[in-house]
């Protein structure tokens, strides 16, 4: 049995919780409370409790002393003692978050990457293309070599030992918490540069900024979303291991095509005799070709047949060959009154005869005319019925689930 459970009440785990599970949760409240994530003061209070209580509960012989005999039996060794409550917050916080809050980076980082759209059309994704793009980056100064000026003019910080940060001690009731501030002697630069000795290249800031020509080759066959990536060719910076220059393919809708994958989409609209009696059309392929294909006579083609130009889609990356060409074919009708009544005879001679339907014998039979259709004589939204319909279905819809459980419980 454990004396008081307010520690543990305090990171919500139960006093029986091992070493995982109390780790885990003073991650969550430490990342919901941090001053980072949250300004209020009673986040920070909030952050101050828990990191104490996690420092406690995360050593087996304080854990141990606090079991016994609660917050009291470690009043003694709190404070300044080695190993107490000072400076902990922080140090804890950026242990578990890799350089999270507000603490400097350890050692080398990777720099940004990064990010250019680069738009294609399906033209330039069929046949590939090199685009030349110029790119403003940041190199280290070559006059300096990164340093900022003459050797033994850039000297470490002393008022923060070339930390660029303070640590400020401020105690809390029983607790002394750190706090870090950024060096007001170097503004955070961890160092001071003689006047004398600044490097006129680059003004004491290490880099200086170029124009590059980046090569960027589009793959045939390349795909929306696709990376090109330059490695390290972004921003360079003292210490830092550079980003990469990241290109993302983006494929531009076209007029005429949809691409699907490796296979292209068209839509071929033919006329009725084409669709009945063999013809021709054309198009215009990605690749700039025209692509001439023939409806043999004797095939009828009806309103969304769905036929393939094999070989005639997109090219395909690695593997080789090309994807195919789906064409979905739509008939243009010729107009009213397109031909004479004795012709219409000729087309009864040719066609399937009517399909008319059968009314049995009896039957009562209304004669009724077609009208053209308008839509605002005859839209659904022309009467106020089909707007009040809307509104009362969804009412229906809530009664009736009700009444069907009112069933099922019968
Ligand atoms: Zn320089
Ligand atoms: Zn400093």
């Amino acid at each position: 049995m454990v004396k008081d459970t307010k520690l543990y009440d305090l990171l919500g785990v139960a006093p029986g919780a091992d070493e995982n599970q109390i780790k885990k949760a003073y991650r969550k409240s430490a990342l919901k409370y941090h001053p980072d994530k949250n300004s209020s003061e009673e986040a920070a209070e909030k952050f101050k409790q828990i990191t104490s209580a996690y420092e406690i509960l995360s050593d087996s012989q304080k854990r141990d002393v606090y079991d016994q005999f609660g917050e009291e039996g470690l009043s003694g060794q709190g404070g300044g003692g080695p190993g107490g409550f000072g400076g902990f917050g922080e140090d804890l916080f950026s242990q578990f978050f890799g350089g999270g809050g507000s603490s400097r980076p350890r050692g080398p980082q990777k720099g940004r990457d990064i990010k250019h759209e680069i738009p294609a059309t399906l033209e330039q994704l069929f046949k590939g293309r090199t685009a030349k793009l110029a790119l403003n980056k940041q190199l280290i100064c070559k006059s300096c070599e990164g340093r900022g000026g003459k050797e033994g003019s850039v000297k470490k910080c002393t008022g923060c030992n070339g930390q660029g940060i303070k640590f400020v001690t401020r105690q809390m009731g029983p607790m002394i918490q750190r706090f870090q501030v950024e060096c007001d002697s170097c503004q955070g630069a961890g160092e001071t540069i003689d006047p004398k000795g600044r490097c006129k290249v680059c003004s004491g800031k290490k880099v200086v900024n170029e124009r590059k020509v980046l090569e960027v080759n589009i793959e045939p066959g390349m795909r929306d979303g696709q990376k090109i990536t330059f490695q390290g060719e972004a921003d360079q910076a003292p210490g830092v291991i550079p980003g990469d220059v990241v290109f993302v393919v983006s494929e531009q809708p076209h007029p005429v095509f949809k691409r699907d994958g490796n296979d292209l989409h068209y839509e071929a609209e033919i006329d009725l005799l084409s669709a009945v009696a063999g013809g021709q059309f054309a198009v215009k392929h990605v690749s700039g070709e025209y692509l001439k294909v023939d409806i043999v006579p004797g095939e009828v083609i009806s309103p969304g047949l769905i036929k393939v130009l094999e070989g005639k889609g997109m090219p395909i990356p690695k593997y080789g060959g090309y994807g195919n060409l789906l064409v979905k074919f739509s008939i243009k009708f010729p107009p009213s009154h397109f031909t004479d009544d004795e012709s219409l005879k000729k087309l009864e001679a040719v066609l399937p005869p009517r399909n008319i339907p059968k009314i049995p014998a009896g039957a009562e039979v209304e004669e009724c005319v077609l009208s053209d259709y308008d839509s605002n004589k005859h839209g659904a939204r022309a009467g106020a019925n089909g707007r009040g319909q809307s509104y009362d279905s969804d009412d229906e819809d809530g009664h009736q689930g009700a009444e069907g459980v009112q069933c099922a419980s019968q």
